[in-house]
């Protein structure tokens, strides 16, 4: 069933470099990624119990059963909060010291930047959080071949720059350094595009820039005689390769690729709920023995209600607004996209963003997964990741707003973006010269990208689709007009 769905070609890869780039990519399988064991965020079931509250997930809408107080701190003494358990890890007692000194709750948004990026303790910040052994698993990690085609999308890019001779290629939030290795061993044949390459990862985590520097066979190259100035080189394609907490931080002035697969979910997020008073501003507090945390409603619209709630609703229709009575709003994305457009804007190139989400205003997704399981959003911070649907219709006016130089593209299915890139191609070639084991590694992995319910390449029996990402990711790009329009948006 897969190889006659394989021989299934799309319109867009009958012509030209699309077609040979999957085939012209080495043709080894780096890896045997064993997949049987793993879950992804999609293929949770997640199972009640006192600890693990169900919550809204990609699959499954059954909403969580979460009680809101409303925030009376501004009206009388806030309870003496007791000194801090003794059992409570440090982020813990750092965010309740937050909230004792403020002397009231503090925005969801600032709860899920201190749990998952808080310098000492954030959920990112001292471990490796990725795969089976870890708390969720990521297309990257799934198969070799999702970062081999984001080198593919890469590579057409640059060709339509004019196949500049310095271009930085920049990662936010790689992870592992998963995508980034198989985009430089996947494109290894491809000489000019490889010397072409600066490469520059943007990542909070000291222990996961340890990991990405392993993933991509950094040494240090001296650049003068003494020694005394050196370079990082990726001994993958022979690119330096330099290290940055922030997008601000990377020079400008070159042309530029951006890649940005699973980090604006990690975006903090407000939340905000219809009441009686008008939009209020979910929060979250101290219960009242100090022992744990709850969430509270704030009394009045809070400024951030009053500023972010207003400035996305003016980007919905009146229709799409008065449907909900909860919305999440990301500032952090929106402002992240102005500098993305910002730089494409002044410097050419552009960015591609995939991500779990919506083209629409979002309405309550936040979600905890912790070993793979769904559990309570307040429950132990710093042991879970917290993660949020992309809102694809912010990100659009975001960047639209701040340039006219720019253009944006989609979004479109992971599944649509994979599949006109030759993914099938690629899978085809691999499966060519693999072992019996390997072959189901590769299957696996591949139906894990692209299929879904509806996956446009599976032909098989409807009771047999297969579970995937491929539908509920999507795959934006925000590239410099001089580019054109960019492959497979077109
Ligand atoms: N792209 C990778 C990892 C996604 S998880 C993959 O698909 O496998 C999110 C990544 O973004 C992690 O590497 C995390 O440490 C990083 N990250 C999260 N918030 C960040 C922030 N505010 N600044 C920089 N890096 C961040």
């Amino acid at each position: 069933m897969l190889r006659r769905s394989l021989s299934r070609a799309s319109p867009l890869l009958s012509n030209g470099l699309l077609q040979t780039l999957p085939l012209a990519f080495a043709p080894s399988i780096r890896s045997l990624r064993s997949l049987s064991s793993h879950t992804t965020p999609q293929t949770l079931n997640p199972s009640p119990s006192q600890e693990e509250e169900p919550h809204e997930n990609l699959r499954d809408s059954s909403r969580p059963t979460v009680s809101v107080l409303i925030d009376r701190s501004s009206l009388h003494n806030s309870p003496e909060h007791s000194p801090n358990p003794s059992s409570d890890s440090e982020l813990v007692k750092h965010l309740k010291s937050i909230i004792k000194f403020r002397g009231g709750p503090i925005s969801v948004a600032e709860y899920m930047e201190e749990v998952l990026t808080n310098p000492h303790s954030g959920f990112y910040i001292n471990q490796d959080v990725f795969g089976a052994g870890g708390d969720f698993i990521t297309s990257p990690e799934v198969s070799q071949m999702f970062g081999e085609m984001i080198g593919v999308w890469t590579m057409c890019l640059w060709e339509q720059m004019g196949q500049p001779e310095k271009v930085n290629l920049i990662e936010l939030g790689p992870g592992r350094g998963t995508l980034m290795a198989d985009l430089l061993r996947g494109s290894s044949k491809f000489v000019n595009f490889k010397r072409s390459l600066h490469i520059h990862m943007v990542e909070c985590s000291p222990t996961l820039q340890k990991l990405q520097h392993s993933a991509l066979k950094c040494m240090d190259e001296a650049m003068n005689e003494d020694g005394s100035t050196k370079r990082t080189i990726s001994t993958l394609s022979g690119s330096p390769v330099s290290w940055h907490s922030t997008l601000e931080q990377v020079p400008f002035g070159t042309p530029t690729i951006i890649i940005a697969h699973e980090f604006y979910d990690a975006l903090p997020v407000h939340q905000f709920q219809q009441s009686s008073r008008g939009w209020c501003e979910k929060m979250v507090d101290v219960s009242e023995d100090s022992l744990n945390f709850r969430f509270v409603l704030s009394p009045t619209p809070t400024p951030a209600a009053l500023l972010y709630l207003r400035k996305r609703c003016q980007w919905a229709s009146a229709e799409e607004a008065a449907k909900l009575d909860h919305i999440e709003v990301c500032p952090k994305a929106m402002e992240l996209t102005h500098q993305i457009a910002k730089r494409i804007s002044s410097d050419g190139g552009g960015a591609l963003i995939i991500d779990y989400g919506k083209n629409g205003i979002i309405s309550d997704s936040l979600q905890a997964i912790r070993k793979h399981k769904f559990v309570n959003i307040l429950d132990n911070p710093g042991s879970a990741d917290l993660s949020a649907y992309v809102d694809f219709a912010s990100i659009r006016h975001s960047a639209e707003e701040v340039s006219e130089h720019i253009s944006v593209h989609g979004p479109i299915t992971q599944s649509q973006f994979l599949g006109y890139l030759g993914i099938n191609f690629r899978v085809e070639a691999l499966l060519q010269n693999c072992t019996e084991e390997q072959a189901e590694s590769l299957k696996t992995g591949y139906w894990q990208l692209v299929g879904d319910g509806g996956a446009p390449f599976w032909e098989g029996p409807n009771e047999q689709t297969p579970i995937g990402m491929g539908n509920r990711y999507l795959a934006m790009a925000i590239v410099n007009k001089k580019q054109g329009v960019p492959v497979p948006f077109e």
